[in-house]
């Protein structure tokens, strides 16, 4: 079966859900960023918990960091982004739009008939140019250039300058991690795709400091795990790829990195890079600050340069991955309860579902009376209280039975729990299952416990038995 999930589905659903939109659309909407509604900040929020669950709670040798996006501008001399953070870039003379040199025949010209930037009869490119990406501010209220900061571009940078602050208060030795999530800002020529590539985006990254000697097998260990944190998180392995970077590609730090890939609707995209970036970062903070970044070993009385292996993940550019990943149309036969019988679902009833592992979406369970009477609202309002607390749930008693299914399959919501005229005799509700729209009957005082456990349970992506 072919994939469904064009960028436009996607971009059209999170717009119809409240997902997430454009952002200041009531000005006209500016260059490329984007707000997140209540279930894109759920949705997100999932995917960063579980992010700081495989760092933290899973394991005892990360510890957390939130830093500030304002730091010293040293910092970004030190780290090499004032000199070297830059993208060539092009302008057109005729229609007046940049372009990222590199990325031309990805590009479209803006003019007819539609070409790449560079083809068509009219086009006049100048020589491409180096353009740094990051945003410049000015700190304080005198603009002068003693006073210029940086929007950080990346969040790593704010873990090297609190090496010596971590080491002391943590008492760990290396082999340790900090991890951090936080937005970062980079001032992309040609943002696009969605949240894809926007120039305001939140980053998942963590630094492992590790003794010199043992750098290669980390960077074997997380290029490893990382993998595995997507594909237990319901993304299908043959949707992802590992491409370790040729020598021409690596970046001045590094002696190695891989690309976490996901084949999006764009093709094969970088999704996180898992990168070794030797002693670098500390020796060039060592160097600008007159600080010792190093580590001390009480045992073997040495002092080194720990080496640092960093898995660099985008929140919103994994959220958009689940997204696609989940995305999916079908014909559904007529539901038990909705009324449906099967001769009028003949051929079936076409449904948009998100097919999210559980711990992802955003909302767990919705709580749906059948009828809008009966004592019915007042039992599943009783049933969301219980449930409430315990897992993210929705009360819904607005149009026909069917139509909150839908409602619901569209966010990705895994159980709907339905009150009918039976819970009134025997305290019991209906619970459907999103993907095989298998109905049960379970007894209201057993629900929390039921969910909570089906909530738990390991899960693939049903996408799997269906592909080819
Ligand atoms: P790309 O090659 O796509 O520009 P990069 O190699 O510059 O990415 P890194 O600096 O390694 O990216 O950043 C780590 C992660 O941060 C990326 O894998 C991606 O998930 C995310 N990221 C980077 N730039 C953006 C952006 N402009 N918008 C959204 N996410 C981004």
């Amino acid at each position: 079966m072919a994939d469904l999930a064009s960028m436009d589905k996607i971009v059209a659903l999170c717009k119809r859900r409240g997902f997430i939109f454009a952002s200041s659309e009531i000005y006209g909407g500016i260059g490329s960023t984007y707000d997140y509604g209540h279930y894109g900040v759920l949705f997100k929020q999932n995917v960063k918990n579980e992010w700081w669950r495989a760092m933290l709670s899973e394991r005892d040798d990360i510890v957390a960091l939130d830093s500030a996006i304002l730091q010293h501008p040293r910092t970004w001399e030190a780290s090499g982004h004032l000199a070297g953070f830059t993208d060539p870039m092009v302008d057109c003379r005729t229609c007046g739009q940049r372009f990222r040199a590199d990325h031309l025949r990805d590009l479209e010209c803006p003019r007819k008939p539609s070409k790449h930037p560079g083809e068509g009869p009219d086009c006049d490119l100048t020589e491409a140019r180096d353009f740094n990406l990051m945003f410049e501010t000015t700190m304080g209220p005198v603009k002068d250039s003693g006073a210029t900061v940086y929007l950080r571009p990346e969040t790593a940078q704010g873990i090297f300058v609190n090496f010596k602050n971590v080491l002391q208060f943590s008492r760990k030795k290396p082999p340790f991690g900090i991890a951090q999530i936080g937005k970062s800002f980079r001032n992309e020529i040609t943002p696009g795709n969605f949240v894809f590539r926007t120039r305001e985006f939140e980053q998942m990254e963590m630094e492992f400091f590790v003794p010199p000697g043992e750098a290669p097998q980390w960077y074997e260990h997380w290029k490893q795990a990382r993998m595995e944190w997507y594909v237990e998180l319901g993304l299908r392995a043959d949707h992802l790829r590992l491409r370790e970077h040729d020598a021409d590609e690596l970046s001045h730090y590094s002696s190695a990195t891989a690309d976490v890939e996901y084949l999006f609707p764009i093709g094969w995209s970088e999704l996180e890079g898992v990168a070794n970036r030797g002693d670098f970062d500390l020796k060039q903070h060592a160097e600008y600050s007159g600080e010792k970044l190093e580590y001390f070993d009480p045992q073997t009385k040495q002092r080194y340069v720990p080496h640092v292996i960093e898995p660099a993940a985008g929140a919103d550019r994994a959220t958009l991955a689940f997204l696609v990943d989940a995305y999916d149309e079908e014909n559904v036969p007529g539901e038990a309860g909705t009324g449906d019988t099967p001769s009028e679902a003949q051929g079936g009833e076409q449904r948009t579902v998100l097919k999210l592992h559980p711990r992802l979406a955003p909302v767990k369970v919705a709580v749906l009376p059948l009828v809008r009477k009966d004592g019915q609202p007042e039992i599943a309002r009783e049933i969301v209280a219980a449930l409430r607390g315990r897992m993210q749930t929705e009360y819904d008693e607005g149009g026909s039975i069917g139509k909150r299914y839908r409602r619901q399959d569209e966010i990705g919501t895994p159980f709907c729990v339905t009150v009918d005229h039976q819970t009134l005799e025997d305290r019991s509700v209906t619970v459907r299952e999103r993907d095989s729209l298998h109905q049960e009957r379970v007894a209201i005082d057993e629900l929390g416990d039921v969910l909570g456990a089906r909530l738990a349970a390991p899960w693939r992506s049903p996408k799997l038995a269906v592909a080819p």
